[in-house]
């Protein structure tokens, strides 16, 4: 992280920039993650700030061009010498990484939860298109290896549906911990990408086709595995989690 926020008479002056923020172009509040410690490292010193959308010296970048998910916008920003006051300051100072770490688990299984209705979506057109997709002479459904990929994905959406609403439970009780969270994020987001991807198989060349819902859930599901932290990332977490830290 290379943003500072550098402490005023009055309070705290913030120079910086970030790419990649879902909602940039419409908020109109942003909680600012900077270093307020350049003395220690890693995630340490890190403070998280509240800054109005109209305040001097910040500026929203332009929007990305993405290849899915065209209905949200993603920007960067840019902070010039933003000058925010103490009470914006959000939790205690130097301490923003673990309010990070407190709201990262409920963002990840948001993730999850969008990667397993993401799955039965795609599951329910897949099982309408092969019931009415006619080839030599008969519906798709009627071909076993059709039948078999489609048991295969409702055994894999049934499944993660499953650790979903456990984990909601979890959640709501905060004991949701980060490696579960993890664990939710990754294998839900990697069954949605297989799922919706056998999906667009069986509509054959169709499923390319734009008119079709299906081509527009494999593009907006690409980036599960990329945001909220990559699966490799959550790979991290878990395996951390279970082994300890060598
Ligand atoms: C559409 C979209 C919306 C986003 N919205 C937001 C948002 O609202 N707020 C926000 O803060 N961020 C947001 N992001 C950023 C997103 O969280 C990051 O892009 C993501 O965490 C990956 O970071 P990176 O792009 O820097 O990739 P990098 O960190 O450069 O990773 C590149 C590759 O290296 C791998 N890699 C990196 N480190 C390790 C490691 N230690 N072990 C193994 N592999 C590793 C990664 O898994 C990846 O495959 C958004 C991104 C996108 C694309």
């Amino acid at each position: 992280m290379k943003t500072t926020a550098s402490k005023t008479d009055s309070g705290w002056s913030i120079s910086g920039s970030k790419t990649f923020i879902t909602n940039g172009q419409n908020a109109s509040v942003y909680i600012v993650a900077a270093k307020t410690n350049l003395a220690v490292a890693g995630s340490k010193g890190t403070s998280l700030f509240l800054v109005d959308g109209d305040t001097e010296g910040f500026e929203r970048g332009q929007n990305l061009h993405k290849m899915g998910q065209h209905a949200a916008d993603t920007s960067e920003l840019f902070f010039d010498s933003v000058v925010v006051t103490e009470a914006d300051l959000l939790g205690e100072l130097d301490q923003g990484f673990l309010g990070l770490m407190n709201e990262l688990p409920r963002e990840r299984l948001g993730c999850a939860a969008i990667g397993v209705a993401h799955a039965e979506g795609a599951l329910i057109l897949a099982l309408e298109y092969i019931k009415e997709r006619q080839a030599f002479g008969a519906p798709i459904a009627k071909i076993q290896s059709i039948r078999h990929k489609i048991a295969d994905m409702a055994t894999q959406t049934e499944l993660h549906r499953i650790m979903l609403e456990h984990y909601k439970k979890l959640l709501s009780e905060k004991k949701l911990t980060p490696a579960q969270a993890s664990m939710a994020k990754y294998s839900s987001c990697e069954m949605e990408c297989k799922v919706i991807d056998e999906a667009l198989q069986m509509f054959g060349g169709y499923g390319y086709m734009q008119e079709y819902p299906i081509s527009r859930f494999y593009v907006d599901a690409r980036v599960q595995r990329i945001y909220g932290g990559t699966s490799e990332i959550m790979k991290e977490i878990i395996g951390k989690s279970i082994i300890g830290r060598i």
